[in-house]
């Protein structure tokens, strides 16, 4: 029995030694310590043994069944490490020789730029102006898109029977509820809840039943302005307009106002700088004569203090409107207003 088994030690050495591949091992494995494996049949005739010679031999079996096992789990270990390595350097070795087949790798060629996404130039335009007149002390406040007749027109100074109030000039939803026309709407919601001294800007959308063409859209942007205190002068508007002109249309830009006409201001001016493309000379842009209207402005008429309920012999203040679409084309020399609508983005990346 003994040299049995001595011989089934000297087989397992042996066959160890010619192991290649993680499957001979565990075929190893099942032929000495499977339920049917050698091993298992030496253990079957213990009970059959002389008794003193049991001990010894559940010994040396035991000896031979953790031989097994503890070589087959190092052989599997490492079988699983050099398999990992194996599988990847192939996979990738592979798919790098299918590819090469195909393409013709340069390594002079320049990287794939990720795509980066960037703001609309009309958004860009907005966050300039707020910049600005952020370091003149100005807050940025909102108002609703959805307006009633009485923000739109009447509390500035806008009566019944004004042209802009026809439906020809408005988007009205339901008798007096309408798409704002103006961003001035925004001064009355602020002045009816705040006390002077005020400095807002309040940028948004505005509609105009207008038909699109190259200088007109139903809907576009504008930024309002609006300065309330005690003693401000139309000097206080001309000094807040000159510095914002100066500082996004550049210092050697002229300003210049004309006098007009608004309900809501009075006295009221339309505001032009010099135009940017000719430098004064005269183009097509400037009709040939050297400037461009970029706003209107004006003191607030007492009118419209009267419907806030602010006393009109104590405050005084102005107020100004910019069309964003108009300011950002005369800026970067754009001709149609469309093209801000259509999202190109071989026009939307160029800014
Ligand atoms: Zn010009």
């Amino acid at each position: 029995m003994l040299e049995k088994l001595e011989e089934v030690k000297r087989n397992i050495q042996r066959e160890i030694k010619s192991i290649t591949a993680l499957k001979d091992a565990e075929q190893l494995k099942i032929k000495y310590l499977g339920r049917k494996g050698i091993i298992h049949d030496f253990m079957k005739l213990i009970p059959s043994l002389p008794a003193e010679q049991r001990a010894a031999i559940g010994q040396r079996i035991n000896s031979l069944k953790a031989e097994v096992t503890h070589t087959v789990e190092e052989l599997s270990l490492k079988a699983e490490v050099t398999h990992t390595v194996e599988e990847l350097i192939k996979k990738f070795s592979g798919e790098a020789t299918s590819k090469a087949k195909h393409e013709v790798f340069d390594i002079t060629l320049p990287g794939k730029r990720p795509l980066v996404g960037k703001k609309h130039p009309l958004t860009q335009t907005i966050d300039d102006i707020k910049e600005v007149f952020a370091r003149l002390g100005f807050d940025v406040v909102y108002g609703p898109e959805v307006e009633s007749e009485y923000y739109n027109f009447e509390a500035l100074n806008i009566p019944a029977d004004h042209p802009s109030r026809t439906d020809f000039d408005t988007f009205y939803i339901k008798n007096d509820i309408l798409l704002r026309s103006q961003t001035s709407t925004v001064q009355i919601r602020v002045m009816e809840k705040q006390k002077p001294p005020i400095r807002i800007i309040a940028p948004g959308r505005v509609y105009r039943p207008d038909t699109v063409d190259a200088r007109h859209s139903f809907m576009f942007h504008q930024v309002e302005g609006l300065l309330v205190d005690e003693g401000v002068s139309f000097a206080d508007l001309r000094g807040v307009l000159n510095q914002f002109i100066k500082t996004y249309f550049g210092q050697d830009v002229q300003m210049r106002f004309r006098p007009s006409f608004f309900p809501f201001t009075e006295p009221s001016a339309e505001v032009d700088i010099s135009c940017s493309l000719c430098k004064g000379s005269g183009c097509s842009v400037c009709s040939y004569s050297g400037w461009v209207e970029i706003l209107g402005a004006g003191m607030v008429d007492p009118n419209v203090f009267k419907s806030v309920h602010y006393d009109a012999e104590k405050y005084t203040g102005f107020a100004f409107g910019m069309g964003v679409e108009r300011i950002t084309m005369l800026k970067y020399g754009i001709n149609d207003i469309r093209l801000f609508y259509e999202n190109d983005i071989r026009f939307l990346s160029q800014f």
